[in-house]
C-alpha cells in the first residue's frame, strides 16, 4: 500500500477550496474523534500540502455506518425516479465545477489537466446514466405454472456499503460505484485513498449540494487499515464495492466471505496491445504511447506490455522510442505537459526497482530508466517513460503490474502466439489487437481472456454505459459500470401473486 512520505513542508498551504478537511457523517462534517490528523501534498512539489485530513480509526467508521443506516429507510422508500433526479443534479454541480475539480485533481494525484477534466467527466456522464436508470431499473415478468398466478423478479437494495477506492482516478471511480448504489436505493459509507482525500471529500461535497439527503453518502478519510478494515468488519456495512491492489482486495475478499457479505473487487491488470503485421502502424504508434504512458502508466487498463509481430517490431520500436523521447514531462497543471509525477515516493521506488529486475532479468532498456535530470523536477516524484525490449513472457516485467510509465515489449512470429502471451498472466483486465484482418479480430474477440478487448484502439478508453472489470486475478467475477454494475448493487426477489383464492402447490398440482 501506498503512502504519501512525511517532508518537511517549506511553501504554504494550497487552498483546498472546497474540499472540506473533514468527515462527512450525515449532515455535518466532523473532524476526528482524537483530533488526529494526516497530510496530502503535491506529487509534483512535495513541499505544497494539499490539505489536513482526519485519520479516522473505528469510532468514525461506526458513526458513518449508523449515519447510512439510518438514513436507509427514507432512501430506499424514496421512488427511483425521484433518486434518479437527484443524480440529475449531481451531475449539474459537477459540471459547474469541473474545471475547479479537475484543477485540485491534477494537484493532488498529478495526472495532466486534460485527464483530469476526463475523470471528472466520466463521473457526469455515470450521474446523467444513472440517472435515466431511476425510470427503468427494470425487472421481469413471467409466467406461472399454475393458473391465476403471476410471476415477477424485482429488484431491492443490498443496504449499508462501503466503498473502498484508490487515488488514479479520484472523482470517476467513487462515482462508478456511488452513483449506481444510491440509484438502486442503497446508502453508502465513501473511504477514498490517503493519497487523494482532498478530490474524496470535493466529490462528497459536491454530492450533498446538489441535494443528495444527509446520510446517504458519508464520507470518512483515513488509511485503509484503519477506518478501511473497520468499514470491512462492521456487520451493518452488507456490501463491499473495493477498487485496488490485489493484495489489498485479497484481504477484503478473505474478511468478507468469512462474515457472508456481499464483495465486488477490482484489481490489477498486465494488459497487452497486440501488433499485427497488417496493422495500421500510426495508429498502432499512437495507441501504445496513450496506453502505456497516459496518467504516466497508473491505470489498472495501462499498456504495460506491447505483444509485436516480428516483421513490424524493429520498426515499431524505434519510432515508438523516439516518440516516447519527445514526450513533455512536468507540472500536471501546465497545460503544455503530457506525462506528471507519479503518486508517491514509494510509486517511483517501486518502478525503480522493476526497472533494475527487467535489467537483471537480460530485458534490454532502450530508453528512460530514471529520474528526470533538472530544477523543474526536483521536489516532485517524476519517472521517465521507459521501455524495455527483448522481453521474454516469463520475465517479471511481463508478468507483475507495475503501476508506472514503464512498457515492454515482446516479438511474436503469429497472431497464434500474441494470443497466447497475452493470456499467458494471472490477470485478465484489457487487451487490444491492431489489424486490418477482420477474421483475426473477431477470433481476438473471441480467445483473448480479458474483460475488455479493443480493435484498433489502445488498452485504455472505458465508458461508462458498458460493463467494466475483468477476468482471472483482476476481479471476483462482477461487473462495474453499464447495467451490469446493478446486479451488484441490488438483490432479486421472486414475486408470486396467487389470485387463484386456494392454495396451488408448485411441482405437484401441475405436472407439465
Ligand atoms: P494502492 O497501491 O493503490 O494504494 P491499495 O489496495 O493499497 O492500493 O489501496 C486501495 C484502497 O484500499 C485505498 O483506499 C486504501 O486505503 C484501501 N485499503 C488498503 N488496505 C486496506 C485494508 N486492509 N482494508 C481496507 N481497505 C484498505
Amino acid at each position: 500500500m501506498s503512502r504519501k512520505p512525511h517532508i518537511s513542508a517549506t511553501s504554504q498551504s494550497v487552498p483546498s477550496g472546497f474540499a472540506r478537511p473533514a468527515n462527512l457523517i450525515g449532515s455535518a462534517w466532523l473532524p476526528a474523534a482524537e483530533g488526529r490528523t494526516f497530510e496530502s501534498r503535491s506529487p509534483a512539489d512535495g513541499r505544497k500540502v494539499v490539505g489536513v485530513f482526519p485519520r479516522s480509526g473505528r469510532e468514525e467508521a461506526e458513526a458513518a455506518v449508523a449515519a447510512a443506516k439510518g438514513a436507509y429507510d427514507a432512501w430506499r422508500l424514496t421512488p427511483p425516479p425521484l433518486r434518479g433526479a437527484v443524480l440529475r443534479q449531481c451531475a449539474a454541480v459537477l459540471r459547474e465545477r469541473k474545471e475547479a475539480l479537475s484543477r485540485l485533481m491534477s494537484l493532488e494525484m498529478g495526472k495532466p489537466l486534460v485527464e483530469s477534466r476526463g475523470d471528472v467527466q466520466e463521473a457526469i456522464d455515470c450521474a446523467e446514466y444513472y440517472s435515466g436508470e431511476g425510470r427503468r431499473l427494470f425487472g421481469d415478468t413471467s409466467t406461472s405454472e399454475l393458473p391465476s398466478k403471476f410471476a415477477m423478479a424485482v429488484r431491492v437494495p443490498v443496504g449499508v456499503c462501503g466503498m473502498i477506492t484508490p487515488w488514479n482516478f479520484p472523482v470517476a471511480i467513487p462515482a462508478w460505484k456511488i452513483f449506481p448504489a444510491i440509484l438502486c436505493g442503497n446508502t453508502v459509507v465513501f473511504k477514498p485513498a490517503e493519497d487523494a482525500p482532498a478530490c474524496g471529500a470535493a466529490f462528497a461535497a459536491a454530492l450533498r449540494d446538489a441535494g443528495v439527503p444527509p446520510g446517504v453518502v458519508n464520507l470518512v478519510q483515513g488509511f485503509g487499515e484503519e477506518v478501511g478494515a473497520a468499514l470491512v468488519h462492521h456487520p451493518d456495512v452488507r456490501l463491499i464495492s473495493f477498487t485496488g491492489s490485489c493484495e489489498t482486495g485479497s484481504l477484503i475478499a478473505g474478511a468478507c466471505g468469512q462474515n457472508l457479505k456481499r464483495c465486488s473487487l477490482e484489481m490489477g491488470g498486465k494488459n497487452a496491445q497486440i501488433v499485427m503485421d497488417d496493422a495500421d502502424l500510426d495508429l498502432a504508434l499512437e495507441g501504445a504511447l496513450w496506453g502505456a504512458f497516459g496518467t504516466a502508466g497508473q491505470r489498472c487498463t495501462a499498456t504495460s506490455r506491447l505483444i509485436l509481430h516480428r516483421k513490424i517490431k524493429r520498426t515499431f520500436v524505434k519510432r515508438l522510442v523516439a516518440a516516447a523521447r519527445k514526450l513533455r514531462l512536468g507540472d500536471p497543471l501546465n497545460e503544455r505537459h503530457q506525462i506528471g509525477p507519479l503518486v508517491n515516493e514509494a510509486q517511483r521506488e517501486r518502478v525503480e526497482r522493476y526497472v533494475a529486475i527487467g535489467q537483471e532479468e537480460g530485458a534490454k532498456l532502450l530508453c528512460g530508466g530514471r529520474r528526470p535530470a533538472g530544477a523543474a523536477f526536483k521536489h516532485g516524484w517524476y519517472y521517465e517513460p521507459t521501455i524495455f525490449d527483448g522481453v521474454t513472457p516469463d520475465m517479471r516485467i511481463a508478468q507483475e503490474e507495475i503501476f508506472g510509465p514503464v512498457t515492454a515489449a515482446i516479438e511474436v512470429k503469429s497472431f497464434e502466439q500474441a494470443v497466447e502471451v497475452l493470456n499467458g498472466t494471472a490477470y485478465g483486465l484489457s487487451s487490444s489487437i491492431y489489424t486490418r484482418d477482420v477474421n483475426r479480430a473477431f477470433r481476438a474477440i473471441r480467445d483473448l481472456e480479458a474483460g475488455i478487448t479493443y480493435i484498433n484502439g489502445p488498452t485504455i478508453g472505458a465508458e461508462v454505459h458498458m460493463p467494466f472489470g475483468g477476468v482471472k486475478n483482476t476481479g471476483n467475477g462482477h461487473r462495474e459500470a453499464g447495467q451490469a454494475v446493478l446486479d451488484v448493487f441490488s438483490e432479486w426477489k421472486s414475486v408470486y401473486v396467487d389470485y387463484s383464492g386456494k392454495l396451488q402447490k408448485a411441482q405437484i398440482d401441475v405436472q407439465a
